[in-house]
């Protein structure tokens, strides 16, 4: 059972990742993402999501800085964007990162999505593989990705994937991806993990919710842990990335971790990673 903030998961590689983080998308640079960044350390979260394209990487880099807490301590995130596959350019990009974000390593580097039209994922994934053996990455992984784009990379290099970051939550459980994902040990981390926001309107789950005298917010994050997957969710509000972390002293009965999976309809908010074809 996961009973701690501070619990990890350990990944193909042995990097220890924290089971819950901070999502940063939609978070203003300066200001908000600073003092969102600084609430979620102050409350004991010690992994941060952010991404080349949020534009936010310079703030949560001065939030790093500010809390004081030591570096090796913190598990910092950060996504190579749709418009740099080319393997030089991708190099280049994570170098951008790294000066936003004012590190000289990253804890994990995704690909953010295939873009399957560009046919240059297999070159992305490349250039993260020299990054990680140059040390300046301790993990790679990808986002987005279906089982036939992990299969490809795969093929091409021989390199599994550490994490699959993807959109997963009671309306879209993901259950073949899961299966996949846990058989060849790449971790599965869960975006959008409220549904944006929606899972407080769910009816069966406010049901579920007021059972064990917690939020929905809370069970939904509960149940994607005992589904073995890592949490981001993202919030500007203290009160909510408090919430969001108070998930670590109960443990949901399999009748309602059921009847959550059973609440699927396959439904994304984001779009289907093979039609995604944004590089702007
Ligand atoms: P989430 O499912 O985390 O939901 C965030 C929304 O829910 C916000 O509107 C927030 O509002 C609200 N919220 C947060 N906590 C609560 C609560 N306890 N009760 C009620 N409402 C709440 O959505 P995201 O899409 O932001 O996903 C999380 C993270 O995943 C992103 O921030 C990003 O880091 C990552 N991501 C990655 C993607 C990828 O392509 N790899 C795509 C999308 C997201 P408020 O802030 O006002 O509190």
């Amino acid at each position: 059972m996961i009973k701690n903030i501070s619990d990890c998961t350990t990944l193909n590689n042995g990097v220890k990742m924290p089971w819950l983080g901070l999502g940063v998308w939609q978070v203003n640079d300066g200001p908000e993402v600073e003092r969102a960044v600084i609430a979620a350390i102050n409350a004991g979260y010690r992994s941060i999501d952010t991404a080349a394209i949020y534009g936010n990487e310079r703030g949560v880099g001065k939030a790093i800085k500010d809390s004081g807490i030591p570096r090796e301590e913190l598990f910092i995130t950060t996504k190579l964007w749709n418009a740099y596959h080319d393997y030089d350019v991708a190099l280049k990009a994570f170098d951008d990162s790294l000066k936003s974000l004012g590190l000289d390593y990253i804890d994990l580097y995704l690909i953010h999505w295939p873009i399957p039209a560009r046919k240059k994922y297999v070159e992305a994934w490349k250039a993260l593989i020299k990054l990680y053996e140059e040390g300046k990455v301790r993990a790679i992984g990808v986002s987005n990705f279906h089982i036939h784009h992990i299969e490809e990379i795969i093929n091409a290099t021989g390199v599994i994937p550490a994490v699959n970051q993807v959109e997963l939550h009671p309306y879209l459980t993901q259950k073949q991806l899961l299966e996949y994902c846990k058989k060849r040990g790449i971790q599965v981390e869960a975006y959008s993990p409220l549904m944006r926001g929606k899972v407080a309107s769910i009816r069966e789950i406010s049901a579920i919710a007021e059972k064990y005298g917690k939020t929905p917010a809370q069970v939904v994050l509960r149940w994607h842990l005992q589904n073995g997957v890592v949490v981001i969710p993202k919030s500007v509000h203290e009160n909510r990335i408090r919430e969001n972390a108070d998930i670590f002293d109960f443990e949901l009965s399999e009748s309602d971790m059921k009847e959550i999976d059973n609440l699927n309809i396959n439904k994304r908010f984001l779009p289907d990673p093979d039609k995604m074809n944004y590089t702007g």
